[in-house]
This record gives C-alpha cells, sequence and structure tokens, in this order.
C-alpha cells in the first residue's frame, strides 16, 4: 500500500542544503507492523511526517494504494490524512481546551461524511477511557493522553496508524499498556502499524524492525515471512470537500470559546465596529426622522403648489436688483391669478409682532395671508373660522393664533371672540391654527396669522409682498405655469430681455430638496464617522486574528494534521472573525438606538429607526469581519502542518 522511491528531504540551512533523507525505497503492505528505529537525528521523524502526508519530500515518488501523492491537491491529501491516516504524536498534540470526547469526535468533522455518533465513545471504550469523556487534556496523565489521541487517530477506522515515539514521555509502565494497544489494533483489526522509537525492546514487538542511520535505510529484517497479499485495495480520493452542518457547529463553537476566553481583548476588538455602527443607526436614524417630517409638511401644504419669490435682495441699504421693479406687489396678484392652470392665489408678506392679552405677551412671527390659505395650505382652523376675502378688503382687524401662541398667553381659556393686542392695536381672535410641529428648530405653531391688507398697511407699513404661493390644477403642469409666470412678470414690469429673471419660482420637488440639504449635511457627517470607525474596526478585527492565528498555530497544525482541509481552516477564522464583528455590530445597533433616541429627547429632534438600517448596519459589520478576517484567515490556512505543529 506505500512505496516510497528514492525519497530525499533536503533543509536548507543558512545557504547550505543539509540532507536529512538520502533516497529512501521503502514498501509496506496492508496489516504490516513495522518499527523503524534508529539514532535521534537520523530522520526517522521526518520520514514519518512525509508518510503522515504532514511535509512533502525534495524529490522521489511516493504511492499510496498505487496513487502519487505529488500528484493531489490540498483538499485530497486532506482526504487521506482524515479517513486513511491516524498520526500519534509524541506530544500528544490534544487541544487544551476540549474534553476527551471532543478531542477525538474532531477528524470526523473533517471528514465530512455523516461519521457514526457513537464512534468517539467506542474508541475511548477500546482504550480503556469510557470514564473520562468530558475530562480535559490537563485533567489526565500522560499515558491516558496518549490513549486519547490514539483513540482520536482511529476515530474514523483509517488503514494505517503512524506514531513517532509514542511512549517517548511516557514512563515505562505505561509505555506497555501503549504498545499493547497498537500490538492488538493491528491483529484483531488488520490495522496497518508503523511506529518509530529508539528503543529495542518496543521494536521487538513488530513483526518488521527497519533500522534507520544518517537518511538511509540501514537494515530491513522481518520476524516473520512477509504475508501474501490476496488482492490490491484500493481508495477513491474525491476531489472536494463539502462543508457539513457539524463542522459549521464546530466552528461557532471553537470561536465563541476563543471570544469568550478573551473577554476583554475581544470587548477592544469590536469597539471601532461598536462606534462605526452607532453612527451609522443614528444616521439613517436622524436622517430618516428629518425626511419623514419634511415629507409630512409637505404633505400637508398641498403638492400642487408653486412658491413665487422676488429676486430683489437688500443689501446694507443697496437695493441690488432694479429697484421697486422687481418686487411682487399686490397689482402682480392680479396678473397671476389669470395665469392658465392656476386655481388659487395666495401672496403673503411675514414679520415680527409682539401679542399681549391681559398681562400676558410673547413674541411671535406674524404671517400675513389671503383668504385662499386655508384651502391651498391645508390650514383649516382647529376651531373658530377663517376670515373672509372681504375682511382682507376691508382691513379688518382679526387674528387666527398658532397653538404655542395659544398655550402662552391664553393657557386653558378659549381665545375665540377676546381682543388681543398686536403691535399695540386690538384684534379680534377668530380662529386657532391647526398644529403643524417642528420643522427643525423652528416651531410652527409660534405664528400669529392676520389678513395680507391688514397686515401690510396696519402692521407692517410695507407695500410689498414676501412671497406668492400659485395653486396649479395638475402637477403635470407645474412646468409651464412656472415659465408663463415669469413671462407674465417680465411683460408687465417691462424687464429688458436681456436682464437676468426678477422672479424665482419654487415648486414642492426643489423645496423638499431645499430642506433636505441640511439634514443631509448632518446625515453626511455622521456618515464618515461611521465609515472611518468601521475600517478601524476592521483593521483591529484584522490584527487581533493575526494574533489569535500565531497564537493558535500548533492548534492549526493539528486540526490540518487530522484532516482540516485549507477551505476548513480559512472557514474556521473567517467565521471567527464575523463573529467578532457581528457581536459588535448588534452591541452597535442597540448603542445607535439608544442615542438616537437620547438625540429625540434631549434635542428634540424627529428620528426614525427602520428594520431596513438595522439590517443594513447588521450587514455592513458582517461584511467588515468578512473583508478584514480574510487575510488572517487566509495566512491561518496557507500554513504547513508540521511547520505549524513545530511552532513554538
Ligand atoms: P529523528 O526523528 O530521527 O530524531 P529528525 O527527522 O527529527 O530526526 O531530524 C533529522 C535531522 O533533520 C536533524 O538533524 C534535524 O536537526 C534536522 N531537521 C529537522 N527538521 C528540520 C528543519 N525544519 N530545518 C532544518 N533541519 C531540520
Ligand atoms: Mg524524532
Amino acid at each position: 500500500m506505500i512505496e516510497l522511491k528514492q525519497i530525499k528531504k533536503i533543509y536548507q540551512m543558512g545557504g547550505e542544503p543539509l540532507e536529512i533523507l538520502k533516497g529512501i525505497d521503502l514498501s509496506i503492505d496492508e496489516g504490516e507492523f513495522v518499527a523503524i528505529i534508529g539514532p535521534s537525528g537520523s530522520g526517522k521523524s521526518t520520514l514519518m511526517h512525509i508518510l503522515g502526508l504532514l511535509d512533502k519530500p525534495t524529490s522521489g515518488s511516493f504511492k499510496l494504494f498505487g496513487k502519487e501523492i505529488s500528484d493531489m491537491n490540498d483538499s485530497q491529501t486532506a482526504y487521506l490524512r482524515a479517513k486513511i491516516i491516524g498520526f500519534v504524536f509524541q506530544q500528544f498534540n490534544l487541544l487544551a481546551k476540549m474534553n476527551v470526547r471532543e478531542n477525538v469526535e474532531l477528524p470526523q468533522i473533517y471528514l465530512g461524511e455523516d461519521g457514526d455518533a457513537d464512534a468517539a465513545k467506542i474508541r475511548l471504550a477500546q482504550v480503556d477511557l469510557s470514564d473520562r469523556l468530558d475530562h480535559k487534556p490537563n485533567q489526565i496523565s500522560g499515558g491516558q493522553q496518549q490513549r486519547v489521541s490514539i483513540a482520536r487517530a482511529l476515530v474514523n477506522n483509517p488503514k494505517i496508524i503512524f506514531a513517532d515515539e509514542p511512549t517517548g514521555n511516557l514512563p515505562s509502565n505505561q509505555s506497555k499498556e501503549i504498545i499493547e494497544i497498537f500490538r492488538k489494533m493491528n491483529r484483531e483489526q488488520g490495522i496497518t502499524v508503523v511506529l518509530v522509537t529508539h528503543s529495542d525492546e518496543i521494536a521487538a514487538a513488530a513483526d518488521r524492525k527497519i533500522t534507520i542511520r544518517d537518511g538511509m535505510i540501514l537494515s530491513d529484517e522481518r520476524r516473520i515471512p512477509k504475508a501474501e497479499i490476496s488482492g490490491k485495495e484500493s481508495v477513491s480520493v474525491p476531489q472536494s470537500f463539502r462543508l457539513t452542518w457539524r463542522e459549521l457547529k464546530e466552528n461557532l463553537s471553537s470561536s465563541v470559546t476563543s471570544i469568550i476566553s478573551n473577554k476583554m481583548r475581544s470587548l477592544l476588538t469590536m469597539l471601532g465596529i461598536i462606534i462605526g455602527v452607532g453612527a451609522l443607526i443614528a444616521m439613517l436614524a436622524v436622517g430618516n426622522g428629518a425626511q419623514k417630517s419634511i415629507e409630512k409638511q409637505m404633505a400637508s401644504m398641498g403638492t400642487n403648489l408653486l412658491g413665487v419669490m422676488s429676486n430683489w435682495r437688500s443689501k446694507s441699504g443697496v437695493s441690488m436688483g432694479r429697484g421697486s421693479v422687481s418686487r411682487i406687489n399686490l397689482d402682480d396678484l392680479k396678473i397671476f391669478r389669470n395665469i392658465d392652470n392656476v386655481t388659487g392665489v395666495d401672496g403673503e408678506v411675514s414679520g415680527n409682532v409682539q401679542v399681549v392679552y391681559g398681562n400676558k405677551n410673547t413674541n411671535t412671527s406674524l404671517n400675513g395671508v389671503q383668504y385662499e390659505y386655508a384651502r391651498m395650505r391645508n390650514s383649516q382652523p382647529y376651531y373658530g373660522r377663517f376670515f373672509s376675502e372681504d375682511e382682507d378688503n376691508r382691513l379688518s382687524k382679526v387674528c387666527l393664533l398658532g397653538q404655542t401662541v395659544v398655550a402662552d398667553i391664553f393657557g386653558n381659556e378659549n381665545p375665540v371672540g377676546k381682543t388681543v393686542k398686536i403691535n399695540r392695536k386690538n384684534f379680534t381672535v377668530i380662529g386657532v391654527l391647526p398644529k403643524k410641529g417642528a420643522q427643525g428648530p423652528r416651531d410652527q405653531d409660534d405664528v400669529v396669522i392676520v389678513p395680507l391688507n391688514t397686515a401690510m398697511r396696519i402692521l407692517l407699513g410695507s407695500r410689498y409682498l414676501g412671497s406668492v404661493w400659485l395653486e396649479v390644477s395638475d402637477y403635470n403642469l407645474m412646468g409651464q405655469v412656472e415659465k408663463d409666470v415669469i413671462a407674465a412678470y417680465r411683460k408687465k414690469h417691462k424687464t429688458p430681455p436681456a436682464n437676468d429673471d426678477p422672479i424665482t419660482t419654487m415648486n414642492m420637488a426643489d423645496m423638499q430638496a431645499m430642506m433636505t440639504s441640511t439634514v443631509s449635511t448632518f446625515g453626511t457627517l455622521l456618515g464618515i464617522i461611521a465609515g472611518i470607525s468601521l475600517i478601524v474596526g476592521g483593521i483591529g478585527i484584522m490584527n487581533i486574528m493575526l494574533v489569535s492565528v500565531s497564537e493558535r498555530t500548533k492548534e492549526i497544525g493539528l486540526r490540518k494534521a487530522i484532516g482540516a482541509t485549507k477551505r476548513a481552516v480559512l472557514l474556521q477564522f473567517l467565521i471567527e472573525a464575523i463573529i467578532v464583528s457581528i457581536l459588535g455590530g448588534i452591541i452597535g445597533i442597540l448603542f445607535g438606538i439608544a442615542s438616537s433616541v437620547l438625540l429625540a429627547k434631549m434635542a428634540k429632534w424627529a428620528i426614525s429607526i427602520s428594520p431596513s438600517s438595522v439590517m443594513m448596519a447588521f450587514g455592513f459589520s458582517a461584511m467588515v469581519g468578512i473583508i478584514f478576517g480574510y487575510l488572517p484567515a487566509r495566512k491561518a490556512s496557507r500554513l504547513s502542518p508540521i511547520e505549524a505543529l513545530r511552532y513554538e
């Protein structure tokens, strides 16, 4: 079953080639019990590592069941290590964090077949350890540990056991038991055993004794004649592995164990992710909240409105436009009203006034509007009534109060019918406006509304309008009406064609964009914080994972020795990185929700936490784990089994 031809192994020592195996020719048949003996440093372990597929020869041919090993890929040799070969090390190489039973089950996980659930128990019974299943390796003796590692080597019913000085670390009474076990495995189960020893006594138990000196076979003696091999057995080697649920479960639990045993380190690793995801959640909550409140306001204003503003700006008292010509006056409202598809007009002025009732007073904003305001702006009074066109024309001193003003100066009293003083003039309160809420820092209910003409002539003494709202019959005609409005205005005021438009129009989409832009500046800032933190967090994860990989190099070597493929090791460390970052992500999500809620409470910002933003944050943290965990995981997966096992 094993055929070596001219196997050489050369190490480079400080540039000098050092030939350790000098052309080994050897064949071993099924069912043999072979002892390899030789002085220390003669190359026994080197040979065993090559036989056990833990190391590669520098040159020569190695055939296992007629198949050349150097032609195989990683997953094929891994399969052979898991299924065909059992390796027993001098240093036992048990994983300290797993109990006896879990250590024995480990090769089953990498085999990828649904192994016998009781195989570990059965093998542990064969080595007389049924009563130690839940012990950790450091709770049992050296001889018992070596018996565990033999059970581990046997768990997948291998065809060959390689044992490199299995009794080297044991007192002689325990050595005897170990050799007995090998002898029994060989006789009763037909397992081929190749063991290295430098004790003649142990070698005497074998059927065949091969002596090695200086990397060459010195002698090869059989105590019993070579048995006739009935038929050539062969093995089939699958091309690749499938991931089993069992392997995934083991990966998860070993990741969790590793995270729990380094709690502080894991938490610090997660910090960047926590801050990043927290900022991301807060950013989305504030952004969505603002967007929603803006949309709500827009809806309450009606969608078919077109705002018209003068481009006239007064800067340090100097008119920047064309003087009075480019400002909107009451006459202009008439030409707007006559434009096709305009179904409503509301001219407005605004200013600041003092409102007094009894001994209470408040400074608030004044809005002079026309009677169509109530309908066009969805502002039918909460109670009381709106003023009429006639009242506007007659300069009636009537007013409607916003609910903040009512609360400030009337408390629980009904204001309708009462008289208040606005800038020292008596006004009758005819209604209370509907609640509109806050728009960013501005309280839209801190307002008093009076008829436009009353505001212009009596309160503000102005001849010009601040803005005009036009209601357009159909949203799709908005663009046409915008053009018509500007054209009509230019015509009336005889604006020379070369001059810029004297007025600006703004439809709902423009307004919404303007309002959103302030919010999105803040959102961008949080987004940058989130991005930087996620990158910093990712680098933190990468760093710790690299530390973790070098700390666990021996473990990686062992896992590979018992059949883990590159992909399995890659996956294991990738899963660990993802778990760390997802855990950080979950804490970050809670942190982000808490700070958003705090922001809403303290600063009265509108926030909205959507499930999709939580999902997105979750996805981001997993992505960070994958991206930054990949490099360390790949480093782990590329370690050669024997170099990893030798690592101290
Ligand atoms: P044995 O098991 O027979 O005692 P080994 O096979 O472990 O001997 O080692 C044989 C020789 O190879 C020793 O001289 C050792 O120093 C050398 N050797 C083993 N591994 C390496 C290595 N990775 N690099 C360089 N030399 C090595
Ligand atoms: Mg050795």
